[in-house]
């Protein structure tokens, strides 16, 4: 059957090793119900190249991934979901690369298409393509949150110092109980409310970005139920909310299927303190409870 989208084009994919989200630069060529595609993944620095092959029926993508230099060495399967035409999701599935295991290893596997603009998490964030992003320069949005990994990876990257890019958060002075003690907050640059890295209308750390910034304008939030929520902050300032219920429930669809690559991160992210921070700064609405998304 033949597929009913094109999905030919550059994508960026998200998928979870060792609790560590990795990109891939996907250029997916589709001829009728084949797709192939050539997946370029910089593994901790070193570039390692795959070729996928595969078929679409209906809106299910199944198919195979080779290491090119050496089909022995790594290989795989993908199945994916078409959710939409440019929105793919699905999981990812081969054998460990630990030398002391033979395991299979399945990972949640998220494509998105590359629309270049570097800007939030979702295409819908086109709007603000050119202009500036209401999220990463805006005064009354918060600087995003780093986790210790987070700011450790983006320092070691751009080879800046921590204490350049981002201020110690150590709420166990307010909150002797508190364990996340190097918790960090993005800083803004000299004589302007932008984040420290977004530079000509872009983000310079798009592949490294903190999961904060990644699920802008949603959050995660724990309430004093002791449940985990997935909100959204009620501001007519992002363009892809625009007060409009059809696409927050839209893009919140995409959000919980992403969220399963988020996963690993959810508790040590969303903590009772900073989520009475988040009550005390923001209007928020709640959308639904994690758990209920799995
Ligand atoms: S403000 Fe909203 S629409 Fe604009 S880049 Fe940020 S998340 Fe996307
Ligand atoms: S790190 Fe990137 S996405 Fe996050 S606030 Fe800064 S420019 Fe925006």
């Amino acid at each position: 059957m033949s597929a009913i989208v094109n999905l030919s084009g550059e994508w960026i994919s998200s998928f979870i090793q060792n609790n560590k989200i990795y990109n891939e630069k996907v250029n997916f060529e589709q001829q009728e119900d084949k797709l192939i595609a050539d997946i370029i993944l910089n593994y901790d620095n070193e570039i390692c190249k795959y070729r996928f092959n595969g078929k679409i029926n209906k809106n299910i993508i199944n198919g195979t991934y080779e290491f090119i230099e050496n089909s022995e060495i790594e290989s795989g399967t993908i199945s994916l979901k078409i959710i939409n035409e440019n929105f793919l999701y699905g999981v990812a599935t081969y054998i460990s690369d630990d030398e002391n295991s033979d395991d299979i290893v399945q990972s949640p596997y998220a494509l998105f298409r590359n629309t270049n603009n570097n800007l939030g998490t979702f295409n819908l964030c086109s709007n603000c393509v050119g202009k500036s992003a209401t999220c990463c320069c805006n005064p009354n949005v918060d600087s995003p949150m780093i986790l210790p990994k987070e700011a450790e990876t983006i320092s070691k990257d751009m080879k800046i110092d921590i204490e350049k890019f981002a201020s110690k958060v150590d709420f166990s002075k307010m909150h002797n109980d508190y364990t996340l003690k190097d918790l960090y907050q993005m800083k803004r640059q000299d004589n302007s409310n932008k984040c420290y890295f977004y530079r000509d209308n872009k983000c310079t750390i798009y592949e490294i970005r903190p999961i904060d910034c990644r699920i802008f304008p949603y959050d995660i939030k724990l309430e004093k139920d002791g449940n985990y929520y997935l909100v959204y902050y009620k501001t007519n300032e992002c363009q892809i909310l625009n007060e409009n219920i059809k696409d927050i429930k839209m893009v919140s669809y995409n959000t919980r299927l992403f969220l399963r690559l988020l996963l690993p991160y959810i508790r040590e992210w969303s903590d009772k303190y900073c989520c009475s921070h988040l009550t005390e700064n923001h209007d928020y609405e709640i959308i639904c409870k994690i758990e209920d998304l799995f």
